[in-house]
């Protein structure tokens, strides 16, 4: 049986954890927070006290970490040290493309392969093993990184080598901010303009403005498939989380000299949705704050 060391059992790894014990894989899981480590072992894992338990016979180490910082210092403390080198290396986690590319050079230099692959999908996602990984590995590791990751993926597409599996999240993530605030000021401009959102959308969703903020995730509650929106923007995709992407996005800009003005405008906005309180409300609640209406949110 494949023994898996799952690292980091928040939001997303927890429920990708139990997707492995679903799949019959042997989990071994750790956490800084023994809640996050209980609630894994509820669900048929082993808990560990350490990284470096967690890790010491593994055939594949999972990571899903906050951010670069956390996976840098898991890799060099803990993981690289202690895990078998025959072990297979993937990090899930958001990270920064640098980090990535290092973690990537200290892993394969140290003996071991490794992937960065992380996901689109949110917790409902990671909780049904639907998610869709971006991964960044040398071509002889793929097939071994494909068949890891199955049990928790609806889609597992190899995106280049190392670093390219992050490259793909931020650039998607940086159009997906970019196209739902443009959603949301046409759905403000149509209601100054005293055009119905309803009709609104029917009418965009089946001309040249379609798109998946629109016809997939309409901001405007009541119109479309059902979205956060209807739930006064609680889960889904928190605000606070694309801002983390778009900063990544824009810090990548700035270091390889790419033009982004939409994703500059996309990160301001989310970062005043933000500050004036909303980051935990899902993305498409930043239509609120271009209609001028924020206190529905906190209604
Ligand atoms: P989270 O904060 O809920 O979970 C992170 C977990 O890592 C926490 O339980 C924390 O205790 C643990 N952790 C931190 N440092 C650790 C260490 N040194 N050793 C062991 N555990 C440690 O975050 P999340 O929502 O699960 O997101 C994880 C990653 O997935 C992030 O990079 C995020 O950007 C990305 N992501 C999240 C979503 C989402 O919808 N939540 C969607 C796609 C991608």
């Amino acid at each position: 049986m494949t023994r898996i060391a799952f690292i980091g059992l928040g939001n997303m790894g927890g429920g990708m954890a139990a997707r492995q014990v679903v799949g019959g894989r042997e989990v071994k899981a750790f956490d800084l927070s023994q809640a996050a480590i209980a609630k894994v072992v509820g669900t048929g894992a082993e808990g560990a006290a350490s990284v470096a338990e967690a890790v010491k016979d593994a055939d594949v180490v999972i990571t899903m970490l906050p951010a670069g910082p956390h996976v840098r210092k898991v890799y060099t403390d803990d993981i690289l040290p202690k895990a078998p080198k025959t072990a297979l290396l993937i990090d899930c986690s958001t990270i920064d493309v640098d980090s990535a590319r290092a973690v990537a050079a200290q892993a394969t230099s140290a003996g071991f392969r490794f992937a960065d692959a992380p996901v689109s999908g949110g917790t409902a996602a990671a909780d049904a093993g639907t998610l869709a990984f971006m991964v960044g590995c040398d071509e002889t590791a793929f097939a071994d990184v494909d068949e890891a990751l199955k049990p928790m993926a609806r889609v597992v597409i190899r995106a280049g080598d190392h670093g390219a599996g992050q490259a793909a999240k931020i650039c998607n993530n940086m159009l997906l901010g970019i196209s739902m605030i443009g959603t949301c000021e046409a759905f403000a401009l149509a209601e100054k303009l005293g055009l119905a959102p309803d009709r609104f959308f029917e009418i965009a969703s089946k001309s040249s403005g379609q798109c998946w903020s629109l016809s997939t995730y309409a901001p405007w509650p009541g119109v479309g498939p059902q979205t956060a929106s209807d739930r006064n923007y609680e889960g889904g995709f928190a605000a606070n989380m694309m801002l983390k992407d778009l900063k990544l996005a824009q810090e990548a800009a700035a270091r390889a000299g790419a033009t982004t003005p939409l994703g500059n405008s996309a990160e301001a906005l989310y970062a005043l949705f933000d500050r004036l309180g909303y980051g935990g409300k899902d993305f498409s609640g930043v239509l609120q704050m271009l209609r001028g209406d924020l206190a529905r949110l906190s209604g």
